[in-house]
């Protein structure tokens, strides 16, 4: 059927092999449809892109929407330079070249992360260098990589770059990091991969970093199913990144290479489902913090449940939703709230296992939040007890008033009626 231009289009938003999974009709009222974590949220002006560079036959990797996708993302970073990318990883692997991190080189990186901030420092030889998170923000504490430098300078070592991530939509404390990155004469990759939308000290999250990293995966805040963007002040540094990502070509009539590059620029096809996402981010934004407010409301004053923070310095997309069990306190443990949501078919997630803790990275040094005393080490804490809701911004209410039924019945061991 022919689109025509303004028409909204509805997209499904369930993957085909996750339709398969959950085969029609449901036998039981306990068969309700399954709730996911953060699904794909379509504008339905998608397809107006993605037909346009058909009919201009702009298939290929680059084109017009790579170049607008680019141009109009950077304006929502304060007009910085942006390189579209195949992925988020992409991006922090090229960042990181970028910032020159190579073989013998260590990183400073926050733990409490996704694996695939990390990954990249191994892909180029170098070794990750873990730091804690501290608990107002979730995020890389300010004090133990003030710390981390300070110990590393007296043997006699110097980070080649810090990566700071920026998690569940919030941003780290970069009023403090910043200043203490500078005093060392350290650069910072700012993984925002999932922070895109917020802000930190009233500056969109991604201008805090030297390069900073963004991830279009399809659970992120707005996505191209795969993809990621690379952003920096300058303009030299996206230049080079273009390069690198495009199998380091030399400027010349047949294939001259001096380095190895990457394959890692973004399809014309993806950078236009971008484009209609990008549009709708500040509605995004908008949906997925009334999603929190509403977990908020309904079980903030259970005892022993506590929510991410928000700290004033700080403005979170609230990406996903994510809170703490303690146990003592709520009498159930975080795997029977877990559990007892899968079995309703509602996807819930435990907070990001922190690297340190992970046999991939055994044996790398770490940097707790305080050295010494019981609250040591916050990212383990906040993984033990931590888990993630259903925090899509296309969750419906009567959606997510299921999910917050089922978790009272297990905290508060009766049927609530809301
Ligand atoms: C999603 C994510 C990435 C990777 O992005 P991809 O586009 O999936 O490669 C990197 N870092 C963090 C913190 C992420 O959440």
């Amino acid at each position: 059927m022919p689109i025509e231009p303004g028409q909204r289009v509805l997209l499904s938003m369930q993957s085909p092999v996750v339709l398969a999974m959950h085969p029609t009709p449901f036998h039981s009222s306990n068969d309700a449809p399954p709730i996911f974590l953060s699904p794909p949220h379509m504008t339905g002006d998608e397809q107006l892109f993605i037909d346009e560079a058909f009919r201009t036959n702009w298939i290929a990797p680059l084109g017009p929407n790579v170049d607008a996708f680019e141009r109009e993302f950077g304006e929502t970073l304060h007009a910085l330079p942006c390189c579209a990318t195949s992925s988020g990883t992409a991006a922090i692997h090229l960042g990181l070249s970028l910032l020159g991190v190579g073989a013998g080189d260590f990183v400073l990186c926050s733990s409490f992360t996704f694996v695939a901030s990390a990954n990249p420092i191994r892909l180029l030889g170098a070794e990750p260098v873990f730091v804690d998170s501290e608990p107002d923000s979730w995020n890389m504490s300010p004090s133990a990589l003030r710390r981390a430098l300070e110990i590393l300078s007296s043997a006699g070592k110097k980070p080649k770059a810090v990566l700071v991530v920026n998690l569940y939509g919030q941003s780290a404390d970069y009023g403090s990091i910043r200043p203490i990155c500078d005093e060392w004469n350290v650069p910072i990759l700012e993984d925002a991969a999932e922070s895109l939308g917020a802000s930190c000290l009233g500056n969109p999250s991604g201008t805090f970093g030297d390069v900073a990293a963004f991830s279009f995966n399809g659970n992120k805040i707005i996505t191209t199913s795969g993809g990621g963007m690379l952003a920096a002040p300058s303009a030299a540094q996206i230049t080079r990144a273009r390069f690198l990502a495009t199998q380091a070509r030399e400027v010349a009539p047949h294939y001259e290479h001096r380095e190895a590059g990457f394959n890692y620029r973004m399809s014309n096809i993806l950078a236009g489902v971008g484009r209609a996402q990008l549009r709708a981010l500040g509605s995004r934004v908008a949906a997925r913090r009334e999603v929190f407010a509403r977990y908020a409301d309904a079980l903030g004053s259970i005892p022993g449940v506590r929510f991410m923070p928000e700290p004033s310095w700080s403005h979170s997309t609230r990406w996903l939703t994510a809170l703490t069990i303690d146990a003592r306190l709520a009498g159930t443990t975080r795997d029977a709230v877990l559990s007892a949501l899968t079995a309703q078919r509602i996807e819930a997630r435990p907070t990001w296992k922190p690297m340190h803790l992970q046999p991939l990275f055994a044996g790398c040094d770490f940097f707790p939040h305080e050295s010494g005393g019981a609250t040591r080490d916050i990212s383990a804490r906040l993984f033990a007890d931590g888990l993630c809701l259903p925090s899509g911004s296309s969750l419906t209410v009567t959606q997510q008033h299921r999910v917050i039924t089922a978790i009272t019945e297990v905290l508060c061991g009766n049927r609530v009626q809301l």
